[in-house]
């Protein structure tokens, strides 16, 4: 605001020159963006955006006089390689407003019109070198009102545009809702009400809207109820927004009207690639918070990078868009079992299938991005080698068929032959990078075109013999044709050649010559007939360019046209890419279907987990089992440090994720009954991507999982109660364990890895817990971890070997071990009770004084009077 404010100001200014005023008007209308100024051949930034532009894109940071005494800073990026540098300040999260020069360049007029033609934001990039081709690049447009959010998002690159309206009980639960699907789409950029930001909201934004995203304001009034229908109606041209499943959707609607107003407004080119909204409900799918992702680094590891990540593992994927479909489908594991059936039946049948598969692999890997291309053909930004691309990609359509037939659930690929046949006809194999440096229509494709062609290469021809003829017709060996930029083509005769031709024969010159200009010691002439040609060699570029821009634009319009069919296309291809991928992986590393089920059981025999199994050298992984019946619900497992505690918890979790895709497990056999939701929770210190996590942050988050998980779930606990001091991790350890295990609404199947073997007497106690160590051989002091989980408790804790193994140095080694006997020989002054087996027990049991009087109890020598007596004590010891 306070820019805008003073730019106003400066321009009200007598002394500012004009050019000056015309771009504090502009940029006052663009306030929160990097305005590029075209000057020439350049984009200037000036003042604070030419600190930033100087800054991002590490240019030289000059300055301009702009009126008397007023200097500005100024940086400035040459017009022709513009596209990298908006890339690079858009990446930096920057908003670019690029300004042209839209008036008539008329010297000596004055100031040439200048005016806002694009603005880019991260979230409505479309040009391809901008954009990632493997993820899709959403923008989000959210409202919050009471209880209930709005959410909408599109992805103007593949003309994908989603609402859907999320409920809570508290606005707190709904935000954390939709934090949980903007994880989902991590959209580039997020748009709300201006205004709407700010902290009147229970939950702060830090912990629902992702950071990553650029935000953006537009104002309030686009986002009112009529408003968003109006806008909504008027683009998709109905009377009504039934058909999209809004109506009963308000806060649906509004996001989606308001997002769609603000796309709108900076894409100034009507975004005709959004042709359809769908509504949906966060429901159908399994949503996952940043924890669960990042713990089971779905997309990338916990360092950041994607390779080590469950995507670099499965993505064998031959197209951009089936990248983009195989992100989604690990970003929305399914919860419906029919819809994942069909799914996994046609992932078996290529598995089954190595012929069609491999054929149909090869095939795709000549399809390039049908679905941004039909996109770049509705907006008319298609590039001469995206129309070959674009043939090379249909052209590989019907071969698709074959294999594809072979599966249930494929959608049909439409036919698109028109299209391949018209760009087979119009567009040259080779054309230019740019229309207009080069021939881009093939010949024969326009009768019109042809003829000026034709008649061009005859001019030119004509003129190129033109030297020989008119040597014969004058008999003049030295006389040449020439051409200049002023006076155009000619023929020169020198003084001297003309004098001696005249002596020998007389007149020599042709009646038509006309003489053009005179120089020291030779004219210059030209024919009538040779001013013809010369106008059709000199005009044939710009009447063929014209030409060639008007048939290039009918035949892209002709492909957005038939726009809805090709994004068919391309979504069909994107499933049979995935699920062909997906029984590749399954192949290439020995992966087995899931049994999936409604059944409230996870069987999983000789499980591996994905990412570890493929980055250790083969055969060293050791699988092992899982299993998580109705009796069997939680399983306690500990070992030492390193022991592989931590990756058969995460494989577990991975497992069950993978089924729910749709995909092959890394598994012997593995029987899947279906999970509402997964959690995993890591203790604090082992929280490396956090960072400054603490153990407030680790207990805010259990807090959240034992309050939203069901009977349903699967929750994942890796050494929760670390972050405190032994005696309080333990307690709230086994608190967890027992709430998990008792409370009605909870029982979900948990596994819980810890080092405190203590908690493994809790089998003992509560009968749905189970307990499983990671298996070590004791070689005298040394150990060897054999990652094997087996039955029962670890007995102790090797906290020591784990400090041998680790290079700690001898003498410190067998100094703490000589400490640790004396302690546990005499260990009651030393720490007290935590070795005392009896005191373990009664922490682990909790006791009550009332059983323990009730014990003591004679109760064969009571009266009845003392009977009440006792029972009234017994009842006030409960109640203390
Ligand atoms: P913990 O959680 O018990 O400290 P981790 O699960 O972090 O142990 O495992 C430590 C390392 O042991 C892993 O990085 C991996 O290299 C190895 N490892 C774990 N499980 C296995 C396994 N099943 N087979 C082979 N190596 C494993
Ligand atoms: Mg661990």
């Amino acid at each position: 605001m306070a820019r805008i404010r003073s730019a106003i100001r400066e321009s009200d200014e007598p002394r500012v020159v004009p050019l000056r005023r015309q771009y504090l008007d502009i940029k006052a209308r663009f306030p929160d963006t990097i305005l590029l100024f075209r000057l020439g051949d350049f984009y200037e930034t000036f003042e604070e955006d030419a600190q930033i532009a100087a800054e991002v894109l590490d240019i030289v940071l000059t300055s301009r006089e702009m009126g008397k005494g007023q200097r500005v800073p100024l940086a400035g990026i040459p017009y022709h390689a513009a596209e990298g540098y908006i890339a690079r300040l858009i990446a930096a999260g920057h908003k670019v407003a690029i300004c042209e020069q839209v008036g008539e360049v008329t010297r000596g007029k004055g100031l040439v019109e200048r005016d806002v033609t694009r603005v880019v934001t991260p979230g409505t990039v479309d040009e391809p070198a901008m954009l990632d081709a493997r993820r899709n690049n959403y923008i989000a447009g959210i409202i919050v009102e009471g209880n209930r959010i709005g959410l909408a998002a599109a992805d103007i690159t593949t003309g994908e545009f989603i609402a859907t309206e999320i409920g809570g009980q508290t606005i707190a639960a709904a935000l954390m809702t939709a934090g949980r699907e903007l994880l989902r789409l991590q959209p580039a950029e997020i748009v709300r009400p201006a205004g709407a930001g700010g902290d009147h909201l229970p939950v702060p934004e830090a912990a629902w809207l992702p950071d990553a995203a650029t935000r953006s304001e537009s104002d309030g009034w686009r986002w009112r109820q009529d408003r968003a229908e109006e806008v909504l109606q008027r683009h998709f041209g109905v009377g009504s927004l039934g058909g999209f499943g809004l109506g009963d959707k308000p806060l649906a609607t509004r996001a989606a009207g308001g997002l769609l107003h603000y796309l709108l407004d900076m894409q100034l080119t009507g975004l005709k690639q959004i042709t359809s909204l769908r509504t949906y409900s966060t429901d159908a799918y399994m949503t996952l918070d940043l924890q669960t992702r990042r713990n089971l680094e779905l997309l990338e590891s916990a360092r950041g990078e994607k390779k080590h990540s469950l995507i670099a593992v499965l993505d064998l994927t031959r197209t951009p868009m089936g990248a983009r479909m195989l992100r989604q489908w690990l970003n929305q594991p399914l919860l419906q079992l029919d819809e994942l059936k069909l799914r996994q039946r046609d992932v078996r049948t290529f598995h089954q299938s190595a012929l069609p598969r491999t054929d149909l692999r090869t095939r795709l890997g000549t399809v390039g991005d049908i679905q941004r291309m039909a996109n770049r053909a509705i907006t008319g930004t298609m590039s001469p080698r995206e129309l070959i691309q674009l043939r090379q990609s249909l052209a590989a359509i019907p071969g698709l068929a074959g294999p594809a037939n072979i599966l249930e659930a494929a959608p049909v690929i439409p036919d698109v032959s028109d299209i391949e046949s018209l760009l087979r006809a119009a567009v040259v194999d080779e054309p230019p990078a740019v229309l207009g440096r080069g021939q881009t229509i093939r010949s024969g494709f326009s009768a019109e075109l042809d003829e000026h062609q034709r008649r061009a290469r005859e001019a030119r021809e004509w003129i190129a013999g033109l030297e020989r003829t008119e040597r014969d017709r004058t008999g003049i060996r030295s006389l040449k044709v020439g051409y200049n930029k002023v006076f155009g083509y000619y023929i020169e005769i020198t003084t001297a050649a003309l004098a001696t031709a005249e002596r020998e024969r007389g007149e020599v010159l042709p009646p038509d010559y006309i003489p053009k200009q005179s120089l020291t010691n030779a004219t210059r002439y030209f024919t009538p007939q040779l001013k013809e040609y010369e106008t059709v060699v000199l005009n044939a570029e710009d009447t063929l360019n014209q030409l060639e821009g008007d048939i290039y634009r009918r035949v892209v319009g002709q492909i957005a046209a038939a726009a809805g069919r090709l994004l068919a296309a391309a979504e069909a291809i994107a499933y049979l890419d995935v699920v062909a991928t997906l029984a590749e992986v399954a192949v290439q590393r020995n992966y087995v279907e899931p049994k999936l089920t409604h059944d409230d059981i996870i069987e999983i025999e000789a499980g591996r987990h994905p990412t570890l199994e493929a980055v250790i050298p083969r055969g060293e992984y050791v699988p092992n089992d899982a299993c998580l019946t109705d009796r069997q619900r939680i399983v306690i497992l500990t070992g030492p440090n390193m022991a592989g505690k931590s990756s058969w918890l995460r494989q577990v979790a991975l497992i069950v994720l993978m089924a729910q895709i749709g995909s092959f497990v890394p598994a012997d056999r593995a029987r899947i009954g279906l999970v509402d939701r997964i959690f995993t929770r890591i203790g604090a210190q082992d929280d490396i991507a956090g960072g400054q996590s603490t153990f407030m942050v680790e207990m805010v988050e259990t807090a959240t999982i034992l309050n939203h998980a069901t009977s349903r779930s699967l929750v994942v606990l890796d050494e929760i109660g670390r972050g405190t001091s032994t005696y309080d991790g333990l307690a709230i350890a086994q608190a967890i364990i027992e709430y998990i295990h008792n409370a009605p609404e909870l029982r979900c199947k948990t596994l819980f890895a810890t080092h405190y073997h203590e908690l493994t007497r809790l089998e003992a106690v509560l009968p749905q817990v189970h307990c499983s160590r990671m298996d070590v051989l004791e070689e005298g002091d040394r150990i060897v971890f054999l990652h094997r989980v087996v039955p029962g408790g670890a007995d102790r804790s090797y906290g020591i070997h784990v400090a041998d193994l680790a290079g700690i140095p001898k003498a410190v080694v067998s100094r703490a071990r000589a400490l640790l006997s004396e302690l546990e020989s005499n260990g009651s002054n030393a720490r007290p009770k935590a070795k005392e087996p009896a005191a373990q027990l009664r922490f682990i049991e909790q006791p009550s004084p009332a059983l323990e009087r009730l014990e003591t109890l004679d109760i064969d020598n009571l009266t009845p009077v003392e009977a009440i007596t006792r029972l009234y004590e017994l009842k006030s010891l409960l109640d203390s």
